[in-house]
C-alpha cells in the first residue's frame, strides 16, 4: 500500500468502522446485467470505456449506447474543408454503429442534439429519463461533470460536461421519482432505480476494471471512427492511458471509475 492509496487509511487505528471503505470496493465488480452508456459524441465511448464495455459484453451484459449528438461538428484535422454538418452526421453515426459492433453492443440510440451546443436542459433530462425508464439499466456509464481541466493541456469539452451532468440528473432523481416528468407515466414508463453509476475520467476513481485482454478490441473499435482518427494509430496512446489508470492497482491495463452504489441489488 502506498501513502496515496485511500484504502490504506482503513488500517489506521481509531478510524470508526463505518468510515472504512468496504473491502468489496477493492474487488472488480461483476459485469452488470443491463448497462446504458451515455456520451455526448460518437467516439467518446471508445476513447474512455471501450475496454470495460467489451469485457462486459463478452460476459453477457446487454448494453445500450446513447449518443446525445451525432458529432456533426467533427474533427478539424481529418475531414475535408468542404465537409458540412449534414454530410458528416450519417457518416459518424455509421462509424459509431461499427464501433459498437466491434465492442459487442447491438443497440445505439442517437438523440440528434447539435454537436458543440449541448445545454443542461430539462428537455434533454426528460429524454434521458425516458430512455432509462424504457431500457431499465442496472448500471449507467457516463463521465464526470465536475472535471473541467485534465492536466495542463486539455480542457474538458463543454458537451462532455453537459452530457454527464444531465445523465446523472436523469439517473437521480428523475428516473426513479414517480412525479418527476409525470408525462412519462402517461407513456407507460414507470419509475426505474439505477443501482450503479460508473463515472469515468474522475479525480476520485475507486474502481478499476482490468482491460488487459481488451486493449486490442478497444483500439479496433476506436479505429472505426475514421473521420476522427485519420491516419493516426491510437494504439500507443490507449495503452499508455490504460497503464496509467491501472497503476494504482498494479494492473497492466485498466479503465478507472468513480462508482456510485445508489441501491442494493
Ligand atoms: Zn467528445
Amino acid at each position: 500500500m502506498t501513502a496515496e492509496d485511500p484504502e490504506a487509511e482503513s488500517a489506521t487505528p481509531g478510524v470508526p468502522e463505518r468510515a472504512k471503505p468496504a473491502k468489496a470496493a477493492r474487488r472488480e465488480p461483476p459485469a452488470p446485467k443491463r448497462v446504458m452508456s451515455i456520451h455526448a459524441h460518437p467516439d467518446d465511448q471508445e476513447f474512455t470505456v471501450g475496454g470495460t464495455l467489451a469485457k462486459w459484453a463478452r460476459a453477457g451484459s446487454e448494453i445500450v449506447t446513447v449518443c446525445i449528438t451525432s458529432g456533426g461538428a467533427g474533427s478539424n484535422d481529418h475531414t475535408p474543408a468542404d465537409m458540412t454538418r449534414e454530410a458528416l452526421v450519417p457518416i459518424r453515426e455509421e462509424e459509431q454503429r461499427e464501433a459498437c459492433r466491434v465492442l459487442g453492443i447491438s443497440e445505439v440510440v442517437f438523440l440528434g442534439y447539435e454537436d458543440g451546443m449541448l445545454e443542461p436542459s430539462l428537455e434533454l433530462r426528460r429524454e434521458l429519463t425516458r430512455i432509462i425508464r424504457r431500457c431499465e439499466p442496472d448500471a449507467v456509464v457516463c463521465g464526470d461533470p465536475t472535471m473541467r481541466f485534465y492536466g495542463s493541456m486539455y480542457m474538458n469539452h463543454p458537451d462532455h460536461r453537459v452530457a454527464s451532468d444531465v445523465a446523472l440528473d436523469a439517473v437521480f432523481p428523475s428516473a426513479e421519482t414517480r412525479l418527476i416528468f409525470p408525462e412519462l407515466l402517461a407513456e407507460g414508463l414507470e419509475p426505474h432505480k439505477v443501482r450503479l453509476v460508473f463515472i469515468h475520467g474522475s479525480a476520485q476513481s475507486d474502481t478499476f476494471i482490468d482491460i488487459s485482454d481488451q486493449l486490442e478490441v478497444k483500439v479496433a473499435a476506436l479505429k472505426q471512427h475514421k473521420t476522427q482518427m485519420g491516419p493516426w494509430d491510437p494504439t500507443d496512446m490507449i495503452a499508455e492511458w490504460a497503464r496509467e489508470q491501472g497503476a494504482k492497482r498494479r494492473l497492466k491495463a485498466a479503465e478507472a471509475f468513480r462508482l456510485m452504489r445508489l441501491h442494493e441489488s
